[in-house]
């Protein structure tokens, strides 16, 4: 790669995601002297400069405590916004000259899917897609075949190394953390298999539901919006044997397709009122089902996977059960480690001491450590992430192969075949014997 980015150029800048992430990122960027360059913001809506001014101080007053005034400054000073049609070839005129001498911008493209095609046809027919680079958000695609296509459109305009795929789990210090927690200690790297690990259960769970976004989660459901992307990434993450990319790929490539016959979905009570919503939906705002992966390290291990909205509690966490101890006492549990991902990110174990008094037995108890405690603030995963394309870093995002494989790893209950259980809010989902974990879902830390 040709140097670090020299502007940034943000389609979408109107939207949720800019709001919520990608704007208090380019903020928290400016503040640590790694943004200094112009940021442009396209989008449809007739915006001035003083309306995007005004959302980005909207958008990082709610982000941080207390807003650094000469950051926001710095960053207000190099806003630029364009305002016009993505079909439109005067759009990316107006990009073209609003980047002026700048000769490697970063593109980002927070807007819907379906646009993706216009933007980079537009990018491509002005010649600004040969010098830059791009960041897609996910999903990428709907399912395999739209998937490959849209790797067709990207790679028709930009060279693969331009080409940022943004999973934002894979920037979470604690998902990259996994790799560093098997492979850097000897109390697990060896019993990280088969003999020793019973089973894996994997779970990104949210308190919350749609969020005033039903209409686009209806199109989507559990599967594709966080199944196909973040819980198989993590799981591959879990898999894997060491040596970075390949190897992830490699794992991935030996999970077994999922089957309906093992996946359960699920809907909320109230889902097909909500405004957007088909008014006989199938769409999964639940989803469970147990991966199988082919490989010496796993055969017969199953690794559990759940995700969904409203449910019990919000939280990403894996546990994973190791298999008894050979002279257990009686009382003893099996060890399980868990790996909390998302917020109040942590890592526990569960030990069997000796139960206090005069009979020989065992209690579990757990050891845990909050990483926030002991390692402090970490910098968030948009913010890692993009400064990551700036310098055209690939390592923490997602690989076209990585994508491909993960689509044909879910296309087989992603038919229509599996339809979903109706559960109550706040539940852990539709009662469904026979998927579950033997023994059940552990309950989360
Ligand atoms: P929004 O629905 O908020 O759309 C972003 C912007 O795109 C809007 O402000 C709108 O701007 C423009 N837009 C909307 N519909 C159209 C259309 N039909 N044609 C052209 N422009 C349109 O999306 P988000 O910000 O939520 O998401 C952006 C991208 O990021 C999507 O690909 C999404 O899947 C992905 N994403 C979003 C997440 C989130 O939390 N929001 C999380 C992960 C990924 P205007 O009308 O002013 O042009």
């Amino acid at each position: 790669m040709d140097g670090r980015a020299d502007a940034v150029v943000l389609f979408g800048v109107t939207g949720d995601l800019a709001a919520k992430k990608l704007i208090p990122a380019l903020y928290e960027l400016t503040r640590r002297g790694r943004l200094d360059m112009p940021v442009i913001g396209v989008a449809r809506s007739a915006w001035d400069h003083e309306q995007l001014v005004r959302t980005v101080r909207k958008a990082v007053t709610e982000a941080v405590d207390v807003v650094d005034e000469d950051a926001f400054g710095a960053l207000a000073s190099r806003l630029t916004m364009i305002s016009g049609s993505y079909g439109s070839p005067a759009t990316y005129a107006q990009v073209s000259a609003a980047l002026g001498p700048a000769r490697r911008p970063l593109f980002y493209l927070a807007i819907p899917p379906a646009v993706f095609p216009d933007v980079v046809g537009g990018l491509t027919g002005s010649g600004l897609a040969a010098r830059g680079r791009v960041i897609v958000e996910k999903p990428f695609g709907h399912d395999l075949a739209s998937a490959t296509a849209l790797a067709v459109t990207l790679r028709g305009a930009f060279d693969p190394e331009r080409i940022f795929r943004i999973d934002h789990y894979l920037g979470k210090e604690a998902v990259e953390g996994i790799t560093a927690v098997r492979f850097g200690n000897r109390l697990l790297e060896p019993v990280w298999s088969r003999e020793h690990i019973d089973n894996v259960q994997i779970t990104l769970a949210e308190e919350f539901g749609t969020q005033g976004r039903a209409g686009f989660y209806d199109r989507s459901g559990a599967v594709r919006d966080v199944l196909q992307n973040h819980v198989l990434q993590v799981a591959a993450l879990l898999a894997m044997e060491p040596g970075g990319k390949a190897e992830e790929l490699h794992v991935l490539r030996r999970m077994r397709p999922l089957t309906p016959a093992a996946t359960v979905f699920g809907q909320y009570a109230g889902y097909a009122d909500e405004p957007g919503v088909a008014p006989v939906s199938t769409t999964e705002t639940f989803v469970a089902s147990t991966l199988r992966i082919d490989t010496r390290r796993w055969a017969g291990v199953p690794f559990h996977l759940r995700a969904g909205k409203h449910l019990g509690a919000t939280a990403t966490e894996v546990v994973v059960t190791l298999r008894p101890a050979t002279s257990a006492l009686p009382g003893a549990a099996p060890n399980l480690l868990r790996l909390r991902l998302g917020r109040g990110d942590g890592l526990g174990l569960t030990i069997n001491v000796k139960e206090p008094g005069g009979t020989v037995a065992a209690r579990p108890v757990p050891l845990d450590v909050d990483f926030g405690s002991v390692l402090g603030p970490r910098r968030e995963a948009y913010e890692r992430l993009i400064d990551d394309a700036l310098d055209g870093r690939q390592d923490r995002f997602a690989s076209e192969e990585t994508i491909l494989e993960e689509w044909r790893i879910v296309a087989p209950v992603l038919d229509g075949s599996v339809l979903p259980r109706p559960y109550e809010r706040g539940s852990w989902g539709p009662e469904t014997a026979g998927t579950r974990p033997t023994g059940g879902w552990h309950p989360l830390s």
